[in-house]
């Protein structure tokens, strides 16, 4: 029998507990449900045990999921790009997803608005920073955060919501909240700047407690729901 259902429900009980012993509402945390290497049938049954949003990193893989959940007849649910983006693969992404979590240069995000389509939302969009500084080669640096948050926020068909991190792998709790910490700090600089924004995407299956207690509005966790991912069947 499988854990899906289980799994999930344990994790909201997680968010709920770690966000009330912090005084935050339960509902201020969302749970981004990361679906990659993981098949539709997977997906579907995080449906039906009500999961409605879902994160993937793959693009040609969270396409073919999308259109076959579509085919499944499922509900209406929230997909999220949260991978490494090429600047010649936008399209797909623009055309897809609902929201995209790993924007870090003025031409991706330029190209995601120009090639959303007409009469489809604006794509929602976080800005990915990198904050464990040489360690990890993702996002933008955070001196160079401000000037591109407030280019990417002109831009006509996206919203920019937030920000977005993935911390160096930290055991210690205190360690874990320290770099969650620091992306709230560049968060409300942004906010104390003008600029409207509401989220904070960041912590995962193993730090997620870390990351509720530093602020998060989304938790993106993959492996507590759905098991370890096998890299080689995908
Ligand atoms: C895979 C992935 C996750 C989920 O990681 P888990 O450790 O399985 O919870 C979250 N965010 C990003 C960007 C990922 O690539």
């Amino acid at each position: 029998m499988s854990l899906i259902p289980q799994n999930l429900q344990a994790i909201t009980s997680t968010i709920v507990a770690t966000a009330q012993d912090v005084g935050r509402a339960p509902q201020s945390v969302q749970l981004l449900a990361v679906s990659k290497t993981f098949g539709p049938e997977a997906v579907l049954e995080a449906v039906q045990a009500g999961q409605r949003a879902f994160g993937e990193n793959y693009l040609q893989e969270g396409v073919d999921k999308i259109k076959a959940l579509q085919a499944a007849g499922a509900p209406a649910l929230e997909w999220h790009f949260i991978g490494p983006i090429q600047s010649n693969k936008t399209r797909p992404i623009a055309e897809h997803f609902d929201w995209v979590h790993t924007v870090e240069r003025e031409k991706i995000a330029q190209r995601l608005s120009e090639q959303r389509p007409e009469g489809m939302a604006p794509l929602q969009i976080c800005l990915q920073v990198n904050i464990s500084g040489e360690a990890s080669k993702s996002g933008v640096a955070p001196d160079e955060l401000a000037a591109l948050a407030h280019k990417v926020a002109a831009l006509p068909n996206l919203t920019l919501r937030g920000l977005m991190a993935i911390p160096e792998p930290a055991e210690d709790f205190a360690q874990q909240r320290a770099a969650f910490a620091q992306l709230r700090v560049l968060y409300e600089q942004l906010r104390a700047d003008g600029l409207a924004l509401d989220t904070l995407s960041m912590g995962m299956s193993a730090d997620m407690r870390a990351a509720i207690v530093e602020g998060a509005t989304i938790v993106r966790v993959g492996s507590a729901i759905f098991g370890s991912r096998n890299y080689n069947k995908a």
